[in-house]
């Protein structure tokens, strides 16, 4: 008996050894393989496996031996995120916009939203589950700050809905819940992989990152060269209603921000897009419109996306009406550079992310 309980121990002690193979990079994949005394190509298998093709056990991996595949199980793990919901929007467009519920291994909750349109099919994933920066308007930031999401959680939402969505994944943005770049490495680490041809293989310039505006990230992602697209979530033209719907401002401030897009724009060919959420009374007087078109020139041709405020339980905030988006709209359709207006697609399951988590 004695014995019989010391074996559990033993067993339980290699149990909680065994390593998670889901958020390695390619190059970690091969050291480990190695370092098991495996060949190195063994990574590549075994990382196109849980990648590109989906793969949630190592049985289920069949052209690696079979005396391989259960040494893996023995010392090894594919683990990532798991779904305990899906809401698909009623809206009558073809193909219907889908929001995943997904639970971490520590039972916190994240989503992320599938959005077919047309030709272009995309994932909008989290980063961290909640947000510290707080913003007025965000239903993350009223839940506050859970943890940061690793590269493995990151990449395991879009893995999830790709499998288990018919028409293949075109566009990642970097738009659910959280804060990239206050999870700089782990989300950079994490779109790698994304483009990685052994991967998923995604075009560089279809990944987008939206940040708050962390500014000293802003000059690390310029300054590494990052081959993907930024936004940043400009959503005021004053420094005073800046600080007061998105408190990040005290930290960073609006000029110290723009000096930061300047730079970024000066060192790649596709500019910043500048996100403006637009909201009732707060950030959309005329004046704010011919500011928010100065900033945009002014800091080297910014692409401008319009958002009309999608409402949030909790804050006294109001969408603006068509006349007040008309007006934006028509006011900074001379700019040189794309100007967009975010259609708001599956309000009726609370496509605006961090809605479904907190109700949960
Ligand atoms: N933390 C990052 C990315 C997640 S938020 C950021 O803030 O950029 C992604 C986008 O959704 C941001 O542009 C944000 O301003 C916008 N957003 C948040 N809550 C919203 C709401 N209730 N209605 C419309 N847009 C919202
Ligand atoms: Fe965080 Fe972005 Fe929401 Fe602000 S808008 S609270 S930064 S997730």
């Amino acid at each position: 008996m004695e014995g019989r309980d010391k074996l559990t121990n033993v067993e339980s002690v290699i149990n909680t050894r065994r390593e998670n193979l889901f958020g390695k990079s390619l190059a970690e994949m091969e050291a480990f393989f190695v370092s098991s005394g495996e060949k190195k190509f063994r990574g590549a298998q075994v990382f196109q496996w849980m990648y590109q093709r989906g793969a949630s056990s190592f049985s289920e991996m069949t052209d690696v031996s079979k005396a391989l595949r259960e040494r893996l199980e023995e010392t090894a793990d594919i683990h990532s995120v798991r779904q305990v919901q899906v809401l698909k929007s009623s809206e009558q467009d073809g193909l219907a916009t889908c929001k995943f519920l997904f639970e971490l291994n520590d039972g916190r909750k994240i989503e992320s939203v599938y959005i077919p349109d047309g030709e272009r099919r995309t994932v909008c994933v989290s980063t961290q589950a909640g947000c510290a920066v707080g913003c007025l308007f965000c239903a993350t930031g009223w839940m506050g700050f859970g943890r940061n999401l690793t590269a493995g959680e990151i990449v395991g939402q879009l893995v999830h809905i790709r499998t288990h969505t018919d028409h293949g994944i075109t566009n990642v943005v970097f738009m659910g819940m959280g804060e990239p770049f206050l999870n700089y490495d782990e989300t950079m680490k994490a779109a790698d992989i994304l483009c990685d041809g052994k991967g998923p293989g995604l075009a560089s310039r279809r990944i987008t990152f939206s940040t708050s505006g962390i500014v000293p990230n802003i000059y690390r992602f310029a300054d590494e060269k990052r081959p993907y697209n930024l936004a940043i979530s400009l959503n005021a033209t004053t420094e005073e209603v800046r600080r007061r719907i998105m408190p990040i401002t005290r930290k960073y401030p609006l000029d110290e921000l723009m000096k930061s897009v300047r730079y970024l724009n000066a060192k790649r060919r596709d500019p910043v897009t500048l996100e403006y959420v637009l909201l009732a009374g707060v950030n959309d007087t005329d004046e704010d419109a011919r500011r928010l078109k100065r900033l945009a020139s002014e800091h080297g041709r910014c692409k401008v996306n319009v958002i009309p405020y999608n409402p949030i339980e909790g804050p006294s905030l109001q969408r603006p009406s068509q006349e007040r988006v008309d007006f934006f709209m028509r006011e900074l359709s001379v700019l040189h550079s794309p100007l967009t207006l975010r259609r708001s697609r599956g309000q009726d399951i609370s496509a605006a992310c961090g809605q479904l988590a907190i109700r949960e």
